[in-house]
């Protein structure tokens, strides 16, 4: 098969990630193989291919996949060859550890996230667990469906944990393809809401898709919001928009974050952080971590109900490197997506 794999961490101006031919994986007892036919390209890759989340090496990226069922492991019944099918972020967790007894399994020592400790979708084939793959929606194509299955997925985990409740005010930080589900998610869940969206300045076009989305408001990061925010999620790889939520929240509010990692570059603008300010009147800081199985069963139909329709924008296997660099300078609209043949 063909496949994208990254041999050693590098920065992705140096476009690390090498087309191969490669033996096609063969299913363990209880596993599938599965014909990938689109990935999406998430954040988390960048953060791997540059060594802030170092995966195994050599690996092969990508975690947002639909496919179809190629073959089966022994003992896998779940699905019939030809099914359509999702793998997320949750590649295994332990099953026995206090938290996945506890459903916590996003939070499991043994936790392994796909395409990163195990060998992901930046390729025609890969193997999956019958029991961490979930049936798609008939209404989503295969490119609409793949960027549900992290930037949803996560999405939805990260607006339960704010707790917001229906009336009060949003802030998303950052509008990539995890905040333009969310904000169709929120407007749905919580038709009298209002939900005010920060970007970097200057992203004229992610303030124009969050507007058409359903934003009561736009702005730069660091801009004061017409009122308070109740809730935030903060999606950036920056520090700054910590300070910059946390300044922006009502008494009480609570700012969750959405970020495997941050980078170093804007660290000292923590410094800035002032307890009355930013903290005081019982605000909250949360970060999201990986999500369970149960949020991907949830959120799937749930999507297809709504729905919500990701705005992607397609590349080829081959074209992987330039997506990840575009995905690096905020240039891409939506979710960016493989199309795999
Ligand atoms: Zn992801
Ligand atoms: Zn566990």
């Amino acid at each position: 098969m063909k496949a994208q794999i990254l041999k050693q961490v590098a920065p992705i101006d140096e476009m690390p990630l090498e087309l191969v031919d490669m033996p096609t994986p063969q299913p363990k007892p209880g596993e599938i193989l599965v014909k990938v036919s689109a990935c999406g390209v998430c954040h988390t890759e960048l953060d791997e291919i540059e060594g802030r989340l170092p995966p195994k090496l050599p690996v092969i990226l990508g975690h947002e996949i639909v496919g179809r069922v190629e073959k089966h492991g022994a003992g896998a019944k779940k699905f019939n060859i030809g099914d359509r099918v999702g793998i997320a972020w949750i590649h295994s967790a332990c099953g026995r550890c206090s938290f996945c007894r506890g459903g916590e399994e996003n939070l499991c020592p043994d936790f392994q996230g796909t395409g990163c400790q195990a060998d992901g979708g930046y390729a025609q084939y890969t193997v999956v667990a019958e029991d961490f793959a979930y049936p798609i929606p008939e209404r989503f194509t295969d490119s609409q469906a793949a960027p549900l299955l992290c930037a949803g997925a996560i999405g939805y985990r990260a607006l339960k944990l704010t707790n917001l409740q229906d009336g009060q005010a949003l802030g998303l930080f950052g509008f990539g393809a995890s905040a333009h589900i969310v904000i169709q998610l929120a407007k749905y869940k919580y038709p009298k809401g209002r939900v005010f969206v920060f970007t970097r300045p200057g992203q004229k076009e992610h303030q124009a898709l969050a507007k058409k989305l359903g934003a009561d408001w736009t702005g730069a990061t660091g801009d004061a919001p017409p009122q308070k925010l109740n809730c935030a999620i903060d999606f950036t790889p920056a520090w700054s928009p910590i300070v910059a939520a946390l300044k922006a929240l009502e008494n009480g509010g609570r700012l969750v974050i959405n970020a495997i990692r941050k980078e170093e570059k804007d660290k000292n603008s923590l410094l800035e952080l002032d307890y009355s300010e930013h903290l005081w009147c019982e605000k909250e800081i949360k970060s999201v971590a990986n999500i369970t199985r149960q949020d991907a069963r949830e959120f799937l139909p749930l999507a297809a109900q709504i729905p919500i329709i990701p705005e992607v924008q397609e590349f080829k296997l081959e074209e992987v490197n330039q997506a990840l660099i575009l995905l690096e300078q905020g240039k891409i609209q939506g979710a960016a997506v493989l199309k795999i043949d």
